[in-house]
């Protein structure tokens, strides 16, 4: 079974099992019906992103994760975390990504997490609020030197769609994480994931049978 550990759509192969995510809305109307009747029957993970925060009502967005998260078919908080290029002030998406956290600890559920040119903010958050649950960074593509900074402190990798591209950082760095660290995800890109696990499996030079039991087992490991 392909483990799709991140994705916004709901369209799948046979062989594959998405973790589809859904973002808890911003506006109150959308809130107030979340989640819609129109879910997917599949496992999911919710969180409040950062680019959604609503900076006068946030209460109730932390109200409704508080509410959804211990549902059995959620699987993960998030995708939640911190983005210094777009969203509300960094003080405030730290802050409800710490409550985040803790709701995700409340459950003993995983993290997975958003994080654009923030990783040092991410690694003190860590270090001080010094979660159990593991975290999975989504759509990891960055360089060497932070992706060791982040492994050195127990985090998990997911990378997607950059893989497919031979001069990523995503894809001169697979070789050097961890397999038992390492998920792939398609995210919001139009491509399956068969052809990301295909594209590890090639990079890292492991048959494609063997790359997908070691994802399963990570996420066995880390998943109720
Ligand atoms: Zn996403």
């Amino acid at each position: 079974m392909l483990i799709n550990i991140h994705t916004h759509q709901t369209d799948k192969q046979a062989n594959e099992q998405i973790i589809y995510n859904l973002i808890i809305p911003a506006s109150e109307e959308e809130l107030e019906v979340f989640p819609s009747d129109e879910t997917p029957n599949t496992w999911l993970s919710t969180g409040i992103h950062p680019w959604y925060i609503n900076e006068s009502n946030h209460k109730s967005q932390i109200e409704k994760l508080r509410q959804l998260a211990n549902y059995k078919d959620i699987k993960l908080i998030g995708e939640c975390g911190l983005d210094r290029l777009k969203g509300c002030p960094l003080p405030l998406q730290e802050e409800i990504f710490i409550k985040q956290i803790r709701v995700a600890e409340d459950v003993k559920k995983p993290l997975i997490i958003h994080c654009v040119k923030c990783f040092n903010e991410l690694v003190s958050i860590k270090k001080i609020v010094r979660p159990k649950v593991p975290m999975i960074i989504h759509g990891f593509n960055n360089n060497f030197h932070i992706a060791q900074a982040v492994l050195e402190r127990g985090f998990y990798l997911s990378l997607g769609s950059a893989i497919l591209n031979d001069n990523s950082n995503a894809a001169h760095l697979l070789p050097n994480i961890p397999i038992e660290k390492l998920f792939l995800e398609t995210d919001d890109k139009d491509v399956s994931i068969q052809e990301i696990y295909e594209k590890a499996s090639f990079i890292l030079k492991m048959p494609l049978d063997k790359l997908e039991d070691a994802i399963f087992a990570n996420y066995s490991e880390i998943c109720q």
